[in-house]
């Protein structure tokens, strides 16, 4: 995914965000550049070659590179194929390229019931779709929910800011009802201001009401708070939904969201003011708040088991005291597959999003793999799967990494890079957070790109998309893209193409494979992630987060 901001979004954005982006406070001076061999290397890079790769994952045959489906297997098959060619070592399961990564996909099924039972008065059933939606995470069949709902604020535990909604409270086996985003501020060092974090993301409330032994968790939907109506929470909520397979971390029952009229009618009849409720959720010192209301629902799922592969290959380093350390290079193949149902063309075949990536990663790989002389740490290239159904594959790479997440400088990731021309700005969001930055700067400038900074950082694009999946488990990471002003072309154009292409492509069968398409920016983005990953592969030290960064921690833990 990329640039997948709907409109409506964007209008908003327009109106609440300043866009400089953030200055790194560390002073780290920018990684020598790459020996001629290296250079070398980087010259051997060709669009046509990325061309090739795309025309072929694009094609028809493919059949939309859909995770669990033919197309998709014979995707990483080719990839695969790619490695062995390059001269790259088998880096995934018992000496193979593939990774094996066991998901789920879960239906809420008929049957289910959703109630709100106030201590006195009587019982609420909710309506599915209109007033709630809800996946019981705990992959079964059936669950059954009959416990105190507690109103948990934001449902926020960050300690760098000092701000903790939980106190101390134990919430074991009750359900939290909580505010979508985080707390508001203009404040740079107060939840980035007006940027998200990744505590505003619904994913790590989920998280964080699971890790305190709760059984089921609430969002309250806010159209305001949550910048995108009620119809998205329901429509990405309807039908099957992937997870990775337990890995014996805790559950909910129910993770579920509620329309905000419906949280109004649950704190009255509690004897509350939901209004008053939310303000004092602004607070440092809100405490959680118990509810005379119980939420009693019976789950019911349909569960359906299937696998697919993440394919990673790695070419050792030249330095024997280095090469148990390692760049990491990310770009999802899959993409949405075919529905045999739909009438006309059915094949989603994701040829921006993202035959693009893989291209420009093969293209990386066979650069690395033909260089006359090696940089220092070892590289590693993994094409990852179930990106689309949430970025299931990158997860599990960063939870079963090949080599330790704290041996792993640097993650750069590749997703829908568009083939338009010659770029003349990159867009590298997420490496200000980084001791790196001066070097992408450093590097930016050799290639004479202007660096775009993120448009819309209060839309959160950092967490969702795989280089997150890395930087969750410590990893320095982010995405490599172009931005919008293109050699020739004025601003107005670049930005006409990104929205006929999110307006009609993205996410269609129409996104597919045409001749006349001009690969000298995929070209361009991988000679310029060539030049960074030989940086930071040859540079002393690893590459770390920036003081405070909410990375950090996670950095420190894994030993990097
Ligand atoms: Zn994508």
């Amino acid at each position: 995914m990329r640039k997948c901001l709907p409109l409506f979004l964007i209008s908003l954005a327009v109106l609440t965000v300043a866009q400089t982006a953030p200055k790194p406070t560390r002073a780290v001076a920018p990684a020598p550049r790459p020996s001629s061999a290296g250079f070398a290397a980087m010259e051997t890079i060709n669009p046509d070659r990325i061309r090739a790769h795309v025309r072929f994952l694009a094609h028809d045959l493919l059949e939309g590179r859909g995770t669990g489906q033919r197309g998709g297997d014979i995707a990483g098959e080719y990839i695969a194929t790619q490695f062995a060619l390059y001269g790259l070592k088998p880096a995934g399961d018992n000496g193979s390229y593939m990774q094996k990564v066991p998901m789920v996909g879960i239906t809420p099924a008929p049957g289910t019931t959703f109630s709100l039972v106030p201590a006195s008065g009587g019982v609420m059933p909710l309506k599915v779709l209109d007033e709630y939606v809800a996946y019981d995470q705990t992959q079964q069949p059936q669950s059954d929910i009959d416990a105190p709902i507690v109103f948990v604020g934001f449902g926020i535990h960050a300690p760098e800011y000092n701000w903790d909604d939980y106190k101390d409270a134990d919430l074991k086996g009750r359900v939290l009802l909580m505010l979508v985003n985080e707390p508001p501020s203009d404040d740079p060092k107060f939840f980035k201001g007006k940027a998200l974090t990744y505590y505003g993301r619904w994913t790590y409330k989920l998280e964080e009401a699971a890790r305190r032994g709760a059984v089921g968790a609430i969002l309250i939907h806010q159209t305001e708070m949550a910048s995108y109506p009620w119809e998205v929470v329901r429509n990405s909520n309807s039908g099957e939904k992937s997870y990775l397979k337990l890995d014996g971390a805790p559950k909910l029952r129910a993770a579920s969201w509620i329309q905000l009229a419906v949280a109004q009618k649950l704190a009255t009849a509690s004897g509350l003011d939901l209004g008053k409720l939310m303000t004092e959720a602004l607070s440092r010192d809100f405490k959680p708040v118990p509810l005379s209301v119980k939420l009693q629902a019976h789950m019911v799922s349909r569960v359906r088991a299937f696998e697919s592969n993440n394919v990673i290959g790695l070419l050792p380093g030249a330095d024997a005291k280095l090469n148990d350390e390692a760049v990491l290079y990310t770009a999802h193949y899959d993409h949405l597959g075919i529905r045999p149902d739909m009438p006309g063309d059915n094949i989603y075949n994701g040829a921006d999003d993202n035959a693009t990536g893989c291209g420009v990663l093969l293209e990386l790989a066979r650069a690395f793999g033909q260089a006359s002389q090696k940089p220092r740490r070892s590289i590693i290239f993994a094409s990852v799967t179930a990106e689309e159904q949430g970025l299931l594959g990158s997860e599990y790479l960063g939870k079963h990494p090949p080599i330790p997440a704290g041996k792993i400088t640097l993650d750069l990731n590749y997703d829908d890079i568009p083939p338009l021309g010659a770029p003349e700005e990159v867009e590298v969001a997420g490496s200000e957070r980084t001791d790196f930055y001066r070097t992408v700067e450093a590097t930016a400038k050799d290639f004479r790109l202007k660096i775009r900074p993120d448009a819309h950082p209060e839309a959160g694009h950092y967490y969702r998309s795989d280089h997150f999946s890395l930087a969750r488990v410590g990893i320095p990471s982010f995405s490599v893209n172009e931005g919008i002003k293109y050699r020739g072309r004025d601003e107005a154009w670049g930005l006409a193409q990104d929205e006929e292409y999110n307006q009609k492509h993205y996410h269609q069968p129409s996104d597919e494979y045409h001749p006349e398409m001009d690969f000298t920016g995929d070209g361009t983005m991988a000679r310029f992630g060539f030049v960074l990953g030989w940086q930071a592969a040859t540079q002393p030290h690893l590459v770390g987060w920036e003081k405070g960064d909410e990375f950090e921690a996670a950095r420190l833990k894994s030993g990097g």
